[in-house]
């Protein structure tokens, strides 16, 4: 088998992850997509993210129509920090035989140095599936020489530029502009119904 692990806060969940999600199962024929939910990242400060309840249900909602993604509560059901090496390691245990891919936006690939045991997290890994996004230049050199190794676990996946993120859509919906289309009807409904996203970050 081939498992794709996916982590994030989540906060909402947008068309640039699915679309990320969606190629990256093709193009590195994996047979199941695992979204991580991280309850409390802690490279994200104080920042104020929604209740892991709203997020859960957000997250659920956009991945409901594909059957091979699948919401994972590894990161729920330990106790925090949440360390993605660990996270790796609990998917090894699961899948022992698995090919296991990581998949990421060029933003967490460039700040992988700063993550904790991103040594080990990288030779956990057997493929990295990158996709580039919008301003997020790294140096793959620079990084293989911070880790090596990680060169030859990178695979880029082909897909366009998408200028969306979470914060941007948090954004729009404090300041009462349009954030329909950026994300799945399901998930606009369900920010709808619980008022999320109403007071700036
Ligand atoms: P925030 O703006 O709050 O940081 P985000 O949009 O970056 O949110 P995260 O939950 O932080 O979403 O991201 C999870 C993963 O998805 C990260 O690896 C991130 O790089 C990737 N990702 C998110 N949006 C995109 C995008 N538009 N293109 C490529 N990768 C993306
Ligand atoms: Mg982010």
């Amino acid at each position: 088998m081939r498992i794709g692990i996916f982590g994030g806060t989540f906060d909402p969940p947008h068309l640039g992850h699915l679309i990320l999600a969606a190629e990256a199962s093709h193009q590195l024929a994996l047979d199941r997509l695992l979204f991580v939910l991280t309850p409390q990242p802690p490279h994200k400060g104080d920042r104020l993210i929604a209740p892991l309840e709203a997020r859960l249900e957000m997250l659920q909602a956009a991945i409901a129509a594909n059957p091979a993604f699948e919401l994972s509560h590894i990161e729920i059901e330990r106790p925090g920090p949440h360390y993605s090496a660990d996270t790796v390691h609990l998917v090894r245990a699961v899948y022992p035989d698995s090919t296991l891919a990581f998949v990421m936006g060029a933003d967490s690939l460039r700040d992988l140095p700063d993550w904790r045991r991103a040594d080990d997290f990288v030779a956990a890994c057997d493929i990295l599936g990158v996709m580039r996004r919008p301003y997020q230049r790294f140096d793959l050199k620079a990084l293989e020489e911070k880790l090596p190794g990680i060169g030859g676990k990178v695979q880029f996946i082909r897909a366009p530029l998408l200028e969306i993120s979470s914060r941007q859509i948090r954004r729009r919906i404090a300041e009462g502009r349009p954030y329909l289309y950026y994300l799945p009807a399901a998930v606009a409904a369900v920010i709808a119904r619980r008022g999320l996203y109403r007071q700036p970050d």
